[in-house]
């Protein structure tokens, strides 16, 4: 007899791919013959607004592999990737994007690292062809502002395309925060990390559907939802404002009932008593933000800590 075949689920998220679709599954078909694992598809259709899901349907009547989970509407890839995740039955679980950008051969070395002992491991961009300049600018500024502010570090070109051992899958579905950026919380899992570079090819059919002003909400997303420097910028902001006009305040003072050098009309001290006020409400507003970052942390309710195994004595 031979040895049980492992179990691979592959996840793909799916809006407005339906000329993509059956390519993409050709594709995917051709590659698991022979790669000594049995597999899963789980396709989320994303509330696509074209066919795909009649696409999908197609291939999920013929081929029982196939699992399609259908949303009422549009909620965004990092909730469809999640619903995937969530459903994965397979000893680990892989991410592709669902119009070809991200090469499907490469997935024998995502198993390979696996294999050898990784439990997540990243695709990692080397190029990207067709993606204009505000993009490439954008995400730039992106990683370099979220990885000096926040406590997660995140790899700049890392990309959705991902395995994810049985261990991190169950780590991941006990996260229960809504606003999410899944790579984002993937990294904030840690585990043992290994990393897949590739070239992503241009998209097949359809456009990209992350709008610039997506792009730009997810950014912020995940600038909220990672680190805690937003909050802390108001007060930042009153306390140099209130030393700034506090000391301008005093030079006023000074002159007028001792040195007498400069005259000061009584407009440019009223702004100056202004900026000083407004500097100590900004403060306020700093301290309340103190307490809003508090109740975050304890809202976002993120498990304290991860742990990969623990041997526990019996008995105790
Ligand atoms: N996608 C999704 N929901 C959305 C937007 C995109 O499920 O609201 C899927 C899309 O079908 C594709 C993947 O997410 O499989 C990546 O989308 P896209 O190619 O538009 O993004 P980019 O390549 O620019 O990251
Ligand atoms: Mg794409």
């Amino acid at each position: 007899m031979t040895e049980a075949r492992k179990n691979i689920s592959l996840i793909v998220p799916v809006y407005n791919e339906e000329k993509n679709i059956p390519v993409l599954y050709g594709k995917i078909k051709d590659f698991v013959v022979g790669s000594g694992y049995d597999w899963e598809f789980i396709f989320i259709n994303d509330g696509s607004a074209d066919k795909s899901i009649l696409e999908l349907e197609k291939i999920s009547q013929a081929d029982p592999r196939v699992a399609v989970i259908d949303f009422s509407r549009n909620f965004g890839k990092e909730i469809a990737v999640t619903a995937g995740i969530n459903r994965a039955k397979g000893e680990a679980c892989i991410m592709i994007d669902a119009d070809l950008q991200h090469p499907i051969e490469k997935i024998s070395e995502f198993l390979d690292k696996w294999e050898k002992g990784a439990e997540v491991v990243i695709g990692v961009r080397q190029s990207n062809k067709g993606e204009g300049l505000v993009k490439k600018f954008g995400s730039y500024f992106f990683y370099k502002i979220i990885n000096s502010i926040s406590d997660t570090k995140i790899v700049p070109q890392a990309t959705d395309y991902r395995l994810l051992d049985r261990v991190v899958i169950d780590e991941f579905n006990k996260l229960t925060e809504k606003n999410r950026m899944t790579r984002a919380l993937i990294d904030w899992l840690g585990f043992r990390r290994e990393f897949v570079y590739f070239n992503a090819n241009e998209r097949l059919h359809g456009v990209p559907s992350y709008s610039f002003f997506k792009l730009v909400r997810l950014a912020f997303n995940s600038m909220v939802s990672l680190s805690l420097f937003p909050l802390r910028v108001a007060g930042y902001l009153g306390i140099f404002i209130t030393i700034a006009s506090g000391l301008l305040g005093i030079f006023i003072m000074i002159n007028r009932y001792f040195t007498q050098q400069f005259y000061f009309s009584g407009t440019a001290i009223l702004a100056v008593i202004i900026l000083f006020l407004i500097g100590i409400v900004l403060i306020c507003l700093g301290l309340i933000a103190l307490y809003i970052a508090n109740i975050h942390a304890e809202v976002n309710n993120r498990p304290m800590y991860v742990i990969r195994k623990a041997k526990i004595k019996k008995g105790e």
